[in-house]
């Protein structure tokens, strides 16, 4: 069954350009433009860059001067966690935090994935007084591989009752879910620009106003010193293109809406004709756009390699340990390490279509019944 037109189901790992940011990061090519300079085609840059940091601070609820352009995710939770002597962090965190921090204290996850409040508050009651100002709690708001969402508000009010800064990677839920970074009370926060719609290399990282992190770039003292290096004007401009995007689309409700309604659909159909294929997670708070299965002893890359062949594009868990054929960290945390090699993802966006979603549903359970 190969579909005329590829379906791309892949969005946790990046999502196509939204034509936006392609026209707005076209236009901005060229033109030398170093925002520090001071003539006009420097302040012009200027004037560009700061306009898509407000940009990015609507999207996220938050004000513009919290908000430091980086690299993309990756760098973003590394100049956060760098800033710290001590971290705590979940179990399932995406390795740009657990690899930025290999000696964190990880807190476990029960068979959901949601992370045991219990022991988090037990590290945090351990913490000698002297040590509370320089920890930092890093938890994901949702995961990239279950979609798995945690409860971001307790965990909060959790540290700071305990004198805690915290830190969430929320690269998964900007840009899906209305959120105000300054209402959550969050210290800190990570965004990226491709996984909502921008392009790929650039990222913020937000800091409550007040904090301030040592730099991990250092030089010529751009973004207030926290991040040095000119400027990458095309991608800031498409990440602030891609933020009034996702803006317009949160407050209309209707791609979460259809999204939600297709993927429920999706799970129903292949639950009523493969009962043993498991769904990770099901029942739990999770992205409206992430579905997470386990096809029994079909290796999750023979499945994806058949899928490709039929025209459709998934995942196995995090596309950022593609070529690694080792066992997602994050199923095993949930004690489900007997299905972590046969997991797929399938993760929509602003440009699925239902009838995407229904071929996808029809090339599994073919997939399957072939195969098993
Ligand atoms: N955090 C999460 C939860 C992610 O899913 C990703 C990318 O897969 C990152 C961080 C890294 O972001 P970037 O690709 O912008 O470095």
């Amino acid at each position: 069954m190969l579909t005329a037109t590829p379906i791309y189901l892949d969005y946790n790992a990046t999502s196509p350009l939204r034509p936006a940011a392609k026209e707005a990061m076209i236009a901005a090519l060229g033109a030398p433009s170093n925002p520090s300079s001071v003539h006009k085609f420097g302040r012009e840059a200027r004037l560009q860059v700061e306009t898509a940091r407000q940009k990015i601070a609507r999207l996220i609820g938050g004000r513009s001067d919290e908000v430091t352009f980086t690299s993309g995710g990756t760098e973003a939770n590394n100049l956060v966690l760098s800033g710290f002597n001590t971290v705590i962090a979940s179990r399932i965190e995406h390795d740009a935090v657990l690899e930025a921090r290999r000696d964190a204290l990880l807190v476990d996850v029960d068979e959901m994935g949601v992370i045991k409040l219990d022991k988090l508050a037990m590290l945090l009651s351990g913490l000698a007084a002297e040590d509370k100002k320089s920890t930092l709690v890093s938890v994901m708001a949702a995961n990239n591989e279950t979609g798995v969402r945690q409860p971001l508000q307790e965990i909060i009010e959790l540290c700071h009752q305990h004198g805690v800064a915290v830190h969430s990677d929320m690269v998964q839920v900007a840009g899906k879910y209305r959120v105000s970074f300054t209402e959550l009370n969050l210290d800190f926060a990570t965004v990226s620009a491709h996984k909502i719609g921008g392009p790929a290399g650039v990222g913020a990282l937000w800091c409550k106003a007040g904090r301030r992190l040592p730099a991990i770039i250092r030089g010529g003292g751009q973004e207030r010193g926290m991040r040095s290096g000119t400027e990458n004007i095309a991608g800031i401009i498409g990440f602030g293109a891609a933020a009034d995007a996702a803006c317009s689309e949160i407050e209309a409700e209707e791609i979460s809406g259809n999204l939600a309604k297709w993927h429920a659909t999706l799970e129903q159909t292949i639950r009523a004709a493969c009962p043993e294929i498991s769904i990770l997670s099901d029942g739990a708070d999770r992205l409206f756009n992430t579905t997470c299965l386990a096809l029994p002893q079909i290796a999750s890359q023979t499945a994806i390699m058949a899928l490709d062949l039929d025209g459709v594009m998934v995942s196995a868990g995090s596309a950022c340990s593609s070529g690694k054929v080792s066992a997602s960290h994050v199923i095993t945390a949930m004690g489900r390490g007997d299905l972590a090699p046969y997991t797929l993802r399938i993760s929509s966006g602003w440009q699925t279509s239902e009838a995407e979603l229904v071929t996808l549903a029809k090339a599994i359970i073919g997939l399957y019944k072939r195969l098993s």
